[in-house]
């Protein structure tokens, strides 16, 4: 059996795995740690939940913690040799935790940095020096230009999330970031999806990678039990607040294709009684982490969310995903649905469905390989045109994609 032992990690890193009660490394793990420690560039496919950030960052502490001396306060000033880019605050801000975690018994310290807050706390660490930056691209580019940033020591960089980079229009910041490292690193590059434009942008930063990819867990998607209500737009928020009051919502989260949509949906929900609470890119930082904190220790049951920024949040117990807007990229339902049925468990995804968004339900239906369920018997349901009626459900055909988890 392979243990985070036989991986090749050092005590301090098995003491602290050992304190986050993790007893078998996942398939990502297995894969990419031992490439990482023989000092192999990585290029890894697979999403949030799979295990990856641990995968990324235990080789990288091992390697910067190797023959370093205990520090005190006549050691000299630590300086950037790891880099992790990631794509939103939240996940930058989660990598941060994981760090602190597994790093507990090394002397490596590290920083977070992020736009939407003050820059003050960040300038400070920077002075003060540490180890490894966890980093969205954007901030990190402005204290560079204002002299704060000397990556001219990075041994280690990792790409994390990139096809979200991609989607977020920060390619060209990832470049300019690329441009004031060294070239003779170690390059990890992680990425849920591999479209061209990632494999290019591997090929540029990679150097003969060992290809890790990670078949995501069969159960995952079918765990999901997923329904389709064919709802005027007009219609959707009674029809979603009939729907908490009635099924069993323990915890969901709700998406919206805006943010102002995510807004107004949060003020129509209370009028209605219905505490929730919105997330999205508008939001301070504060406001984001408040709202991710009360729904993950249970204090909020509604999360208003759009894609972006849900992306990365790791809440477990999500019992229902609801689709109040379909996305207009179909792998983003993939994402969306894959909130739910964590860790193993069952979960319900409800899509709302107007009748113009038929084409976007037909786009995801391609995607993942089978037709969704559209619950007719509800008395919302609106007869449909026979002609935009989504496929029936017999036509199953079995992609590769349908067993996505995101
Ligand atoms: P990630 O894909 O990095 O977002 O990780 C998903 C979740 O799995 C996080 O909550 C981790 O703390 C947890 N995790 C990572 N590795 C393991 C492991 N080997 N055993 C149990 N849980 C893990």
């Amino acid at each position: 059996m392979t243990t985070f032992r036989s991986l090749g990690l050092a005590e301090p890193l098995l003491r602290a795995l050992d304190a986050c009660g993790y007893d078998t490394p996942t398939p990502i793990q297995a894969q990419a740690i031992p490439a990482q420690l023989a000092r192999r560039d990585v290029l890894g496919c697979a999403q949030t939940g799979t295990g990856k950030t641990a995968a990324f960052c235990l080789p990288i502490l091992q390697h910067l913690s190797e023959g370093l001396p205990a520090r005190n306060k006549r050691s000299p000033r630590p300086k950037i040799r790891a880099l992790i880019l990631t794509p939103t605050r939240e996940l930058a801000a989660q990598i941060g935790d994981n760090l602190q975690s597994y790093g507990r018994h090394t002397p490596l310290s590290h920083h977070v940095i992020y736009g939407g807050v003050s820059q003050r706390r960040q300038v400070q660490a920077l002075e003060r020096g540490f180890d490894v930056l966890v980093a969205c691209p954007g901030r990190l580019l402005d204290l560079h230009g204002q002299g704060y940033v000397d990556l001219s020591a990075v041994e280690h960089l990792i790409l994390d999330e990139a096809d979200r980079m991609l989607d977020m229009g920060f390619i060209h910041d990832v470049r300019r970031v690329l441009r004031l490292v060294p070239s003779k690193r170690q390059g990890l590059l992680f990425s849920a999806t591999m479209p061209a434009a990632i494999v290019k942008l591997s090929r540029e930063i990679l150097n003969d990678p060992v290809m890790v990819e990670v078949t995501p867990q069969a159960t995952t998607v079918e765990k999901i039990q997923q329904k389709v209500m064919i709802v005027p737009q007009a219609d959707k928020k009674r029809l979603l607040r009939e729907l908490i009051h009635t099924q069993d919502v323990e915890r969901a989260i709700v998406f919206t294709r805006t943010k102002r949509g995510a807004n107004r949906l949060v003020q129509q929900l209370e009028r209605g009684g219905i505490e929730a609470v919105a997330i999205h890119g508008n939001k301070s930082q504060n406001a984001r982490q408040r709202a991710l904190d009360a729904f993950r220790d249970g204090r909020m049951a509604i999360l208003v969310a759009t894609d972006v920024a849900s992306r990365g949040i790791d809440v477990d117990d999500i019992s229902h995903v609801f689709n109040y807007d379909l996305p207009h990229e179909p792998e983003s339902y993939v994402h969306r649905i894959g909130r739910t049925a964590r860790a193993g468990r069952e979960g319900i995804a409800i899509a709302f469905c107007d009748p113009d968004e038929v084409k976007n339900l037909r786009q995801i239906e391609r995607l993942i390989g089978e037709a969704i369920e559209v619950d007719e018997d509800h008395e919302w349901h609106t007869a449909l045109p026979q002609a935009r009626r989504p496929a029936p459900t017999t036509q199953r055909r079995h992609a590769r994609h349908s067993r996505g988890r995101r």
